[in-house]
């Protein structure tokens, strides 16, 4: 299937949703709050022209939502991708808000989107369009209230025009308006790395608590883009073979183990991995299928549902993307007995880096990489423990896990900050 034929994922939000109410009775959340966190905050839809390359004019829909400002401002990527809609949306904001109140980083949950195909437009049409958006949803977000990062197919230079609109339109800089700069403008180093990164330091936590290497297993990662490359590298340079990998056109697959290096590079000329040589052809659905120890879904959302997860063969499901799983598909591979780390932990490490180069910008002080890198694996092995503690002691999946801590603190920080007036 093409990225175009993709439609809008509107199950995420009431998987997401579904997911909070579980945790909801469990915590049994007094009904007025629990009904506020239900809902998004804020939410903004704009509609707005840009001028393309042949001289007319194409009108792109965005939105940024807010789900949830109790803990702090609100933080989350923008996406361009032709299945973005306003469900997907709010989905993702809500992810953002449990993602952040559980590594514990003084945040609240955004994200936005404008439905676009990025693969069709050239650079100039790009710009035109972050630039148009950013000034479309310029009230929403500022170093205060809402920071914007990339997601799918944005990235640090995406980010560079959100910064440099903000700032045009205030008339100084301000780098802290958004995070996954380049370096030039307060970036920070480890950034552009630090969700793959992230990811893989909760495998090597999941792998020891198995009792299992990451030295000798077996990988297959679906999506090489930001989060799948890094991990899939990293995991290799760990002495791990990565024997599947795929991306929107397809997969690769080699028993013995993909040359990474290699791939990079047929990924950077061809625009796919699909192709490269030493490698057979597989479809998207085998990535996830093939029998390997370590399962990476780091595409798009409800990869795994109730009609493949039966056929999952991994033994550790890393949750590089956003709600990869339904809900029912969790049941599942609960039912079989396969760790996942869920997406709320598996990814935070992008957040992560992004409050570190928040901090950063905020106090004109740059740290060295190495303090990004251990400060980073400080977070998330303690929240990795903290997760794998709850579950054990309530009984429950490593995701209502994660659920539980994540909603009970922003539960607290509401309660804390009474309800106003
Ligand atoms: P990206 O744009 O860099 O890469 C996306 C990859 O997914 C590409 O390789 C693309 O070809 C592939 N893909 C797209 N559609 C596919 C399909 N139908 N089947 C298989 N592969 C497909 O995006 P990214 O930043 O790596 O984000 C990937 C996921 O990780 C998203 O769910 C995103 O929300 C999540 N995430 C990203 C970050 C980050 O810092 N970038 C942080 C947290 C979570």
């Amino acid at each position: 299937m093409s990225d175009d034929q993709l439609l809008c994922s509107e199950d995420l939000y009431p998987f997401t949703l579904e997911r909070y109410h579980k945790v909801a009775d469990y915590l049994d959340i007094a009904p007025g709050i629990r009904e506020k966190l239900a809902v998004v905050k804020r939410e903004i839809t704009v509609n707005f022209p840009v001028k393309m390359d042949d001289g007319q004019y194409k009108v792109f829909t965005g939105f940024r939502v807010q789900h949830d400002i109790a803990r702090g401002p609100a933080k989350g990527g923008i996406r361009f991708h032709p299945a973005v809609c306003l469900e997907e949306v709010r989905a993702l904001a809500m992810l953002m808000t449990w993602k952040c109140a559980l590594v514990n980083i003084p945040f609240g949950g955004a994200k936005g989107g404008v439905k676009c195909d990025p693969k069709a437009m050239s650079e100039g049409e790009l710009e035109r369009m972050t630039r148009r958006y950013t000034s479309e949803i310029i009230m929403f977000i500022g170093p205060d209230t809402d920071i914007p990062a990339p997601d799918m197919y944005t990235d640090s230079k995406v980010m560079g025009w959100i910064m440099d609109t903000y700032s045009m339109q205030k008339g100084f800089s301000v780098p802290g308006v958004v995070t996954g700069k380049p370096l030039s403008i307060g970036g920070s180093l480890g950034r552009s790395g630090a969700t793959g990164r992230g990811c893989v330091n909760c495998i090597s936590s999941a792998a020891e608590h198995l009792g299992m290497g990451v030295k000798g297993s077996t990988a297959s990662v679906q999506g090489f883009g930001n989060v799948g490359s890094v991990a899939a590298q990293l995991l290799d340079e760990m002495g791990c073979k990565i024997i599947a990998v795929g991306d929107s056109k397809g997969g690769v697959f080699n028993g013995k183990g993909l040359d990474l290096a290699d791939l990079v590079k047929h990924k950077g000329e061809s625009g796919s991995v699909v192709g490269f040589r030493e490698a057979d052809t597989i479809s998207s659905t085998d990535v996830l299928e093939i029998p390997c120890d370590i399962l990476i879904p780091a595409a798009l959302e409800n990869q795994i549902w109730e009609g493949n997860a039966d056929k999952i063969q991994a033994k550790i499901i890393a949750e590089g993307a956003n709600g990869p799983t339904t809900p029912r598909a969790d049941e599942i591979l609960d039912e079989k007995g396969v760790f996942v780390i869920p997406d709320i932990l598996a990814n935070a490490g992008g957040v992560i880096v992004s409050y570190f180069e928040w901090v950063q910008n905020i106090q004109e002080y740059f740290w060295p990489e190495k303090r990004i890198s251990s400060e980073l694996h400080r977070i998330l092995s303690d929240s990795f423990r903290k997760v794998l503690e709850t579950s054990k002691r309530e009984k429950i999946s490593m995701k209502m896990a994660a659920y539980y801590l994540a909603v009970d603190r922003v539960v607290q920080a509401t309660k804390d900050r009474g309800i106003y007036p």
